[in-house]
C-alpha cells in the first residue's frame, strides 16, 4: 500500500506500480481509486460513520438540454435557433427544448401543440435515442476515469462520489472543472456541475447556474446557499404541499429551517423530520453505484386510439427490442416485466410478472410483455387503446458474482441473435433492422 499511496501523490503518471497479493504489478489509475476506496471501507468502525459522512464529496453532472444540444452538435446550423424535442404526433409532449425555445416559455413534459403554438418557428426534431445513448457512453466513460462509484440517473445526469479519489486529482473543485471540459473535450457539449459534501446539495449546485454551471457549495455556505431559494426546491414538496406551508408564512427554505419542527408535523406527518434536515442541508444517502438503474421502459402514445391485436403486438415487441437492446448495452438484466396500457378513456393498468430467472433477450422479454398484454386484452376486448408501454425492473448487472450470471434464462440462440442485431444497429444507426413483427408497425408510421 505505501508504495501506491506514494503514486498517487503524483498525478503526471497514467499508470502505477502497486502491491497485490501476488508481488508488483501495473495497473491503472481507476484501479487505484477502487483499492483506496476498499481499503477506505474496510477499516471504518461505526464510530467514524458520522465523520466519514460529513467527508463525502459528492459531483452532480447535468448535461444542458441534452437530447436538443445532441441535434445541435450534428446539425451546427441549427445552433442558435430554438430546437424543441419530443413526439411529434398530435399527442407528444416535449422532451427536451434548448435554451433559445426555453425563452418562449418551452419546456419539457409540455404538450407539444402548446410548444407548436408558443414558439411555431422553432426546428421539431423527434429523439434519436440511440445518437443519445452512443453519446451518454461517452459522457460515463468521462466519469469512470475519476471514480468507480458513480450513479447513473439517466443517459446525461449523474453523481460520482470521488472522495477516495481527491488526492489523485487535486481537490473537488479540480475534479468538477476537468469532468466539464473532458466531456466537452469528447463531446464538444456542454454539462452543469454542482459540487457539495451530499448529494441534495450537489443536485441543486448543479442546477443553480445552468447551463454551462460550475459551482460548489462549501460545507460552512449550505445556510447561504439554501435559505433564499423556494422550499419547491426541496425534494417531494410538490402542488399540494406548498400551498399549506405558504399557509403557514414558509415560503423559502430557510424559513423552513427556522422553524420549529413540530409546527410541521401538521402538514408533513411523520416526514416532517426528514423535510426539517432537507432545509438544513443534511443528506446522508450514499451515492450507489451498484444500481445505475432502477428500472427501464418505453411508451408509445398512439395518434389515434388502436384496437388492432397485431398492431398492438408490433408495437411491444419493437418497445422489447428497445429495452433488450438498451439492457444488453449496460451489461444488465432483468427479473421483472412491466406492462402498462392506457385505454380511450384515459385509465391506466399496469400488469407486471417476474420471471424465474433474469434475462436481457428482446425475445424472452417480447413473450413476457405478450402474455401480459393478452391478459389484461381478455378481459378488454373491445376497448381501444390510447398508450402501450414496457419496461423492466429487478436489474442485476450481467457479469456481477450475483444472480444474473448464473441464472439467465436466455438460450445461447437467442444471445447471439441479439449480439448479430446489436452490432448491425450500432453500425447503420438506430434501429435499421427488425424482427418481422415489428416491421408492420414501422411501415405503418411511415
Ligand atoms: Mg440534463
Amino acid at each position: 500500500m505505501v508504495q501506491v499511496q506514494a503514486l498517487v501523490e503524483d498525478r503526471k503518471l497514467l499508470s502505477y506500480p502497486c502491491a497485490t497479493g501476488f508481488g508488483i504489478s501495473w495497473c491503472s489509475h481507476t484501479d487505484i481509486m477502487k483499492l483506496n476506496h476498499a481499503v477506505g471501507k474496510s477499516i471504518m468502525n461505526a464510530g467514524q460513520k458520522t465523520a466519514q459522512i460529513a467527508a463525502r464529496k459528492i459531483v452532480h453532472v447535468d448535461m444542458d438540454a441534452f437530447y436538443a444540444s445532441v441535434e445541435c452538435l450534428d446539425q451546427p446550423e441549427l445552433k442558435d435557433q430554438p430546437v424543441i424535442v419530443g413526439g411529434l404526433g398530435p399527442r407528444g409532449v416535449v422532451a427536451t427544448a434548448n435554451y433559445a425555445a426555453r425563452v418562449f416559455g418551452i419546456h419539457s413534459a409540455m404538450p407539444m401543440s402548446r410548444a407548436r403554438r408558443l414558439c411555431p418557428q422553432a426546428q421539431y426534431i423527434r429523439p434519436r435515442m440511440s445518437r443519445y445513448q452512443e453519446i451518454s457512453a461517452r459522457i460515463f466513460s468521462v466519469f469512470r476515469d475519476f471514480t468507480p462509484t458513480v450513479e447513473g440517473l439517466s443517459l446525461d445526469e449523474a453523481f460520482l462520489d470521488v472522495t477516495s479519489s481527491l488526492k489523485l486529482f487535486g481537490g473537488i473543485e479540480e475534479i468538477g472543472l476537468q469532468v466539464k471540459q473532458e466531456i466537452f473535450n469528447r463531446t464538444g457539449l456542454t454539462a452543469s456541475v454542482g459540487m457539495a459534501h451530499n448529494k441534495f446539495l450537489a443536485k441543486l449546485a448543479s442546477d443553480a447556474h445552468k447551463p454551462n454551471g460550475l459551482v460548489y457549495v462549501r460545507p460552512g455556505e449550505v445556510f447561504r446557499f439554501l435559505d433564499p431559494m423556494p422550499v419547491s426546491r426541496l425534494w417531494g414538496i410538490g402542488k399540494r404541499t406548498a400551498p399549506k406551508l405558504t399557509a403557514l408564512g414558509i415560503l423559502t427554505i430557510g424559513q423552513l429551517r427556522r422553524c420549529d419542527v413540530s409546527l410541521l408535523r401538521p402538514v408533513f406527518g411523520n416526514r416532517a423530520d426528514h423535510f426539517h434536515l432537507l432545509s438544513r442541508g443534511e443528506d446522508d444517502r450514499e451515492v450507489q453505484s451498484w444500481r445505475p438503474d432502477k428500472s427501464i421502459s418505453h411508451e408509445v402514445t398512439f395518434d389515434t386510439d388502436l384496437m388492432d391485436r397485431g398492431e398492438l403486438l408490433a408495437e411491444l415487441l419493437r418497445q422489447s427490442e428497445k429495452v433488450s437492446r438498451r439492457l444488453r448495452a449496460r451489461e444488465l438484466m432483468a427479473r421483472t416485466v412491466v406492462v402498462k396500457i392506457r385505454d380511450a378513456g384515459f385509465r391506466t393498468v399496469t400488469r407486471s410478472r417476474s420471471m424465474r430467472a433474469y434475462s436481457n433477450s428482446t425475445r424472452t422479454l417480447y413473450r413476457m410483455s405478450r402474455a401480459l398484454f393478452e391478459s389484461w386484452r381478455d378481459q378488454h376486448r373491445t376497448t381501444p387503446v390510447r398508450l402501450i408501454g414496457m419496461g423492466v425492473t429487478g436489474l442485476e448487472h450481467e457479469n456481477s458474482d450475483g444472480k444474473a450470471a448464473g441464472d439467465r434464462l436466455d438460450s445461447s440462440t437467442e444471445r447471439s441473435l441479439d449480439q448479430v442485431l446489436d452490432r448491425i444497429n450500432q453500425r447503420y444507426g438506430d434501429a435499421k433492422i427488425f424482427h418481422g413483427l415489428a416491421l408492420r408497425r414501422n411501415k405503418k408510421e411511415r
